[in-house]
């Protein structure tokens, strides 16, 4: 048992969450979700469905964020995150969060969200006209998340690092200058901390539309292991081959279970021994596998729909009472909570 900064939590606390942008992927369960499967029981969990932020570069696709929303919970609960354990929470119906985001927004110096690499290079692959002031300002929002619930560590992809830094510089610079409201949180980082995209570049990522998703049936994991990127160096199966920056191996490290078959593909690939489709196949089973017990899940809860909403709702209930907690302390510190400070 840990006692945070400034209030009487007594199991130390997650928050971690998702932008509804589409189903999720392999991406994430490999660098986010493994975890806090992992940690449910030592965490009290609060899981975001980030649909504020998700605004911030598809303002123009509202139906997409609500229809995510839904998809989101079904793969959570497909993968077997519990919502008696762990809350759910839809961002926008605990309005605190914006509350919380433009109060901080106040005491984050402009360069802090200038030289953020992460946000950067998000910037420069939109097109200029979805670059909206709350694109620019999600990782403070993201900060407010993380605080909200007074969280201790944030499991994420590692693309989500800086972001965490900034909420742990957030965090201090306010205790230091209103009061001891905020604990640290750490960051933990997934077993991939980045998994390739199926088109070979450097992130699965929803919005790229090189994805696996966790809810591909068999016959789409088919086709798009097929027609994946590998080697381009390789032009013929007797040509020796890269297994480094290889999603094709990466995707066998991370979901083949048969370890000594990924190193005898390995080993015949470097040497020229091996042709892409052997391995390809061999990785359709492998991916098949793994994702059949998360779709016969995903198709149990998809057929009760009062559950899901049912699991949002009391996940969403629990954080509001303690957001509008954590938001009194923070007004109070502040001194924007009442009609007589101003004469104190
Ligand atoms: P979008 O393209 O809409 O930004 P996304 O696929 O990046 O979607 P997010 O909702 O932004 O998904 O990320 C949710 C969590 O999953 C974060 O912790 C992020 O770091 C992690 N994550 C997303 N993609 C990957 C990936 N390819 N490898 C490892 N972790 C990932
Ligand atoms: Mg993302």
């Amino acid at each position: 048992m840990t006692e945070s900064v400034g209030s009487g939590i007594t199991i130390k606390r997650i928050l971690t969450g998702i932008r509804p942008t589409g189903a999720l992927h392999l991406g994430h369960y490999v660098g986010a979700l493994e975890n806090w499967l992992r940690l449910q029981d030592q965490y009290e969990c609060f899981f975001l469905i980030a649909d504020y932020q998700a605004l911030g570069d598809h303002f123009h696709e509202i139906d997409l964020i609500r229809e995510s929303v839904r998809e989101v919970t079904l793969d959570w609960l497909a993968v077997g995150l519990d919502p008696d354990r762990s809350a759910f929470v839809i961002q926008s119906y605990v309005p605190e969060h914006a509350e919380l985001t433009m109060l901080l927004s106040f005491i984050t110096p402009l360069g802090m969200l200038e030289r953020n690499p992460t946000l950067k290079s998000e910037l420069d692959a939109l097109p200029v006209e979805r670059r909206s002031v709350g694109f620019f300002n999600y990782p403070m929002s993201q900060v407010a998340d993380i605080l909200l619930p007074k969280a201790h560590l944030v499991p994420v992809g590692d693309d989500q690092a800086p972001h965490v830094e900034m909420t742990r510089e957030i965090a201090r610079k306010f205790n230091r200058m209103f009061a001891e409201v905020f604990p640290e949180p750490d960051t933990l980082i997934g077993r991939i901390p980045r998994l390739r995209g199926t088109d070979g570049s450097a992130k699965m990522s929803k919005s790229k539309g090189n994805v696996i998703a966790l809810s591909d049936d068999a016959d789409t994991v088919k086709r798009k292991v097929m027609s994946m990127y590998t080697d381009p160096t390789r032009l013929r199966a007797s040509d020796p081959g890269h297994v480094e920056g290889n999603p094709l191996f990466e995707y066998h490290d991370a979901f083949n279970q048969d370890t000594a078959q990924v190193a005898d593909f390995k080993a015949r690939y470097v040497a020229g021994k091996v042709g892409d489709v052997e391995v390809k196949k061999a990785l359709v089973e492998a991916l098949n596998r793994f994702l059949a017990p998360i779709r016969t899940r995903r198709d149990e809860y998809a057929a009760k729909p009062q559950l899901v909403e049912d699991a949002l709702m009391e996940g969403t209930r629990r954080t509001r009472k303690i957001a509008a907690e954590t938001m009194r302390e923070v007004r109070a510190a502040m001194r924007i909570d009442s009609y007589t400070t101003v004469w104190e």
